[in-house]
């Protein structure tokens, strides 16, 4: 990693530390989640960061990957998930929280299950441990918790301009003796009082370009456009096109799925239907040291 990267890094970091703050003063039970959505995307652009992906605002069963669209009168409650990314020349801070937003905070200890693991998992990241360590502190520590973690969602390591970059941080102990090389990563438990496994159930409004190619669609082809001049291969939302495009983005967005030109992100659900909470940090190593880059400390 040289030292612009790693300088990148760092200010996507702050941006997203500083979004952290703002998104525990602005998240109250009944704002509507596109409001939220908003005022979460507008903060870290004014903060001169820009938007990794759309804001994961996922309520109780649902783990992640759901966004409102712009007609959603889905209202902030229950357990709510805030998952957001930002990036500085494609250099991505990834992190996420969860907030209890019912009247008698019954989830309280699970969310202490996901936070704990992501502390404790963190503590021992400076021991160079191999992932099937990793993993098996998250597990334990959630289980010790009488939670379990979700084993089919991962944390993961990230490149320029990309989320999952190939290598997965597991939530379970997995055998994997594997280390991390130098580089940056996100780990993120997710905790529940369910089964411990998800589910891909409907399209959570988020899509990205898998294949670049012409269409005839004129809507579809501007929509398409204006989609990889902004975000490239990194996700956008259904939301944003039907702020640009209008009515015909949900049209376009679903002509250019079914000619394989755009993935549609499906939500994760939790199988049993139970809770889940989630905790995410990033961090990247350097030969010289481990720098948690959306923590406050
Ligand atoms: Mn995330
Ligand atoms: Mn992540």
């Amino acid at each position: 990693m040289d030292r612009q990267e790693i300088e990148n890094y760092k200010k996507a970091g702050d941006i997203a530390k500083k979004t952290r703050e703002y998104i525990r003063e602005i998240t109250k039970p009944g704002i509507l989640l596109v409001e939220l959505a908003k005022k979460i995307e507008n903060k870290i652009t004014e903060l001169g960061g820009s938007i990794a992906f759309p804001v994961n605002l996922s309520i109780d069963d649902i783990a992640a990957h759901y966004h409102p669209t712009l007609e959603d009168n889905t209202k902030a409650s229950g357990l709510l998930k805030i998952d957001f990314g930002v990036h500085i020349d494609g250099f991505i801070a990834d992190t996420a929280m969860t907030i209890d937003l019912t009247e008698d905070k019954r989830h309280k200890e699970l969310i202490e299950a996901s936070e704990e693991a992501l502390k404790n998992a963190l503590k021992i990241i400076e021991k160079n441990p191999t992932l099937n360590e990793i993993g098996r502190e998250i597990q334990e520590t959630i289980e010790k918790k009488e939670f379990s973690p979700i084993i089919n969602l991962s944390g993961h390591s990230l490149a320029q301009h990309t989320i999952h970059a190939g290598i997965t941080i597991p939530n379970y102990s997995n055998g994997n003796q594997n280390k991390l090389n130098s580089g940056a990563y996100a780990i993120e438990p997710f905790a529940t009082s369910g089964e411990g496994k998800i589910y891909e159930g409907p399209s959570g409004n988020i899509f990205s370009i898998v294949n670049l190619k012409n269409t005839r669609n004129s809507t579809a082809r501007k929509l398409l456009e204006y989609a990889y001049g902004k975000y490239k291969t990194l996700p956008f939302s259904l939301r944003e096109m039907q702020e640009k495009f209008g009515n015909f983005a949900k049209l376009a967005l679903r002509e250019l799925e079914q000619a394989g030109i755009v993935h549609n992100y499906p939500q994760l659900i939790e199988k049993s239907h139970k809770p889940v909470s989630q905790a995410e940090h990033t961090f990247i190593k350097t030969s010289e040291e481990i720098i948690i880059t959306t923590k406050q400390d």
